[in-house]
């Protein structure tokens, strides 16, 4: 199957060349669950599309911890079912991207009288490591109260006992999705942001086709697929509705809230998995000179596109970092930016939202629609074996199609061809030397390759392209490049895609943001030819999230 354009200004050519062709299967969302679909579907050889109402990843997908982890926690629920696959499936995604995930020393302290004891700790973090199968380099070791304190200096040390010391990873959500997407893309795939799935046609009770609608230029079009998947998160209950299929079982939405510090306000050394007074867990992780801290829980009943940060969020980490990390004293006014997202758990009665299971399940309708619901970030590959299992199982009993088993384990995402983890430093020293063979300063061509991995040489291409241009753009090289990078390879479409899902800047970089904010945008405007009007909703759009940031007038 020939390479699908991935670029922005191509996206309604796309449309229309796809409205004419015929799926194997539709993927309804581009979070990280529909991107895990599409790309296992793709690799078996199924001709696969996806739709996203929104840009690819601003649902759930770019507002969680940030973190591939096991689910340490879990194990006090006893889900060790759930802490064995997640867990081995960590060490999977970052060897298939390393460029997009980092392993990251977590550090849980226990204090007299806390949540947590020496001996229950110690215990605790060894099921995890056999549990998960974790490397031996990457095992748990307990420390005692004086190494604890030297490590992480800001720590509480009143009543301190000691900490467990263990590997989890860190990643950028949104990015992971986006390489997860191109890989798709790359193998033969399809895949488009700001087109929403609005309706279903059905033959002899079963869907056929989804009626999808272009958010920029207000077209619809009619895909045509054998199976359609919906793995739209937090909306699986709103497309099962239009589907009459929401019968059983239904989701739970929660909230949860993080709050990014700068960190000469807070000089975090390193991560930490603490317990809040209430008994619930937050992470405090150290990133890009900032640190953030989340995550609140609470059942959340509202447009789960625009979850807020409400005033009382905000205070519940606040009093917990304080309580945690005494010296600091962070007040409101040091919350530089915040996001906050939204869990699409599966309803368990009677419990609080903190208790729910966050494991996933496959419902199939009498229609045929296949709806995953639940689940993990960390678990994305594996939720979509168990999915595109299903839609191969049905092809073949329906249209007596044969597709290959899943193969995606060992198959680096876009970027992620750097020789594995192991030889991930090597491949990036040796890609910074060519960054400077070809005149890029060595500290900007090695920021690339840690973000872009494997496809450095792309950005590498593109700025050479910049700097021989006739009328070069009035954007400097750290801009203009990633910015092209993002339009012609990633999607990208507004400023706001750019800024926060392509670059992570508007959570941890917000003044690159405020100083580029209006030449990206016009860069954008001329590349895209938007209308004035387009141009102002879209700049509008990042005003309001630039606000939101440190935004305590506009807390709820
Ligand atoms: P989403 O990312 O929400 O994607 C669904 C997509 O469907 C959206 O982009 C939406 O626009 C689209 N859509 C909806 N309706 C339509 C339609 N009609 N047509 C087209 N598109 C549509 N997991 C971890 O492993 N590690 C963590 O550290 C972690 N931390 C978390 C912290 C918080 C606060 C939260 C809220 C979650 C966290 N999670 C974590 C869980 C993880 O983020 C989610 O499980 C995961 O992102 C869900 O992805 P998804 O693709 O299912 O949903």
């Amino acid at each position: 199957m020939g390479r699908h354009s991935f670029s922005s200004s191509r996206r309604e050519q796309l449309l229309q060349e796809i409205a004419k062709e015929r799926f194997d299967v539709v993927v309804i969302g581009g979070g990280i669950t529909g991107a895990g679909i599409l790309l296992d579907a793709a690799v078996r050889g199924m001709k696969a599309v996806l739709f996203d109402m929104q840009d690819f990843a601003a649902g759930t997908s770019s507002r969680s911890t940030k973190l591939v982890h096991g689910g340490l926690r879990y194990l006090k629920q006893l889900e060790f079912g759930m802490v064995a696959e997640v867990g081995k499936e960590r060490a999977i995604v970052y060897e298939n991207g390393p460029h997009v995930t980092t392993p990251e020393w977590m550090m849980l302290p226990c204090y007299k009288g806390g949540t947590f004891g020496m001996i229950s700790t110690s215990l605790g973090l060894r099921v995890y490591d056999f549990l998960a199968g974790v490397k031996v380099s990457e095992r748990r070791s307990m420390l005692k109260a004086n190494e604890t304190l030297m490590k992480e200096p800001l720590l509480k040390s009143e009543g301190l006992l000691g900490s467990g010391y263990y590997v989890e990873y860190r990643t950028d959500d949104a990015r992971l999705t986006i390489e997860v997407l191109k890989e798709a893309v790359s193998r033969g795939a399809a895949a488009i942001n700001y087109a929403e799935v609005i309706g279903f046609t059905c033959e002899n009770g079963k869907v056929v086709a989804a009626t999808v609608q272009d958010k920029v230029s207000g077209k619809n079009y009619e895909v045509a697929a054998s199976k359609l998947v919906n793995a739209t998160g937090p909306w699986v209950d709103g497309l099962r509705e239009m589907d009459r299929s929401k019968r059983g079982k239904v989701l739970q939405l929660t909230k949860g809230v993080h709050l990014v510090i700068d960190g000469r306000r807070m000089p975090l050394r390193q991560a930490v998995y603490f317990d809040t007074p209430d008994g619930r867990m937050m992470f405090a992780v150290p990133r890009e000179g900032k640190t953030y801290v989340g995550t609140t829980d609470t059942v959340y009943k509202d447009d789960p596109a625009h979850p807020a940060v409400s005033v009382s969020d905000q205070q519940y980490i606040i009093d917990a970092i304080n309580g945690m990390f005494p010296g600091v004293a962070i007040t409101a006014n040091d919350i530089e930016s915040s996001w906050a997202g939204v869990r699409p758990l599966i309803y368990e009665e009677g419990k609080s939202p903190s208790e729910i299971s966050r494991k996933d399940e496959v419902w199939e309708s009498p229609s045929g629609l296949i709806t995953i619901a639940g689940g993990k970030l960390t678990g994305y590959r594996k939720m979509a074996e168990t999915v595109v299992d299903r839609v191969a199982a049905r092809l073949r009993e329906e249209k007596a199609l044969e597709f290959a088993n899943c193969s995606t384990k060992r198959l680096p995402i876009s970027g992620g061809s750097v020789g594995g983890s192991a030889g991930f430093t090597d491949y990036v020293a040796n890609q910074t030397l060519e960054g400077v063979r070809r005149g890029l300063p060595g500290d900007l061509a090695e920021a690339w390759v840690l973000k872009y991995g494997s496809n450095v040489g792309r950005l590498f291409e593109l700025a050479e392209e910049a700097v021989s241009e006739h009328h070069p753009s009035e954007l400097p090289l750290e801009v203009v490049v990633p910015l092209k990078y993002a339009m012609i390879e990633e999607m990208a479409a507004t400023p706001v895609d750019f800024f926060h899902r392509r670059t992570g800047a508007l959570l941890f970089n917000i003044a690159w943001v405020r100083e580029w904010k209006v030449r990206v945008s016009q860069y954008m405007a001329s590349v895209l030819g938007w209308t004035e009007q387009q141009k102002r909703q879209y700049d509008e759009e990042l005003d309001l999230m630039l606000q939101a940031a440190p935004g305590q007038e506009t807390l709820q």
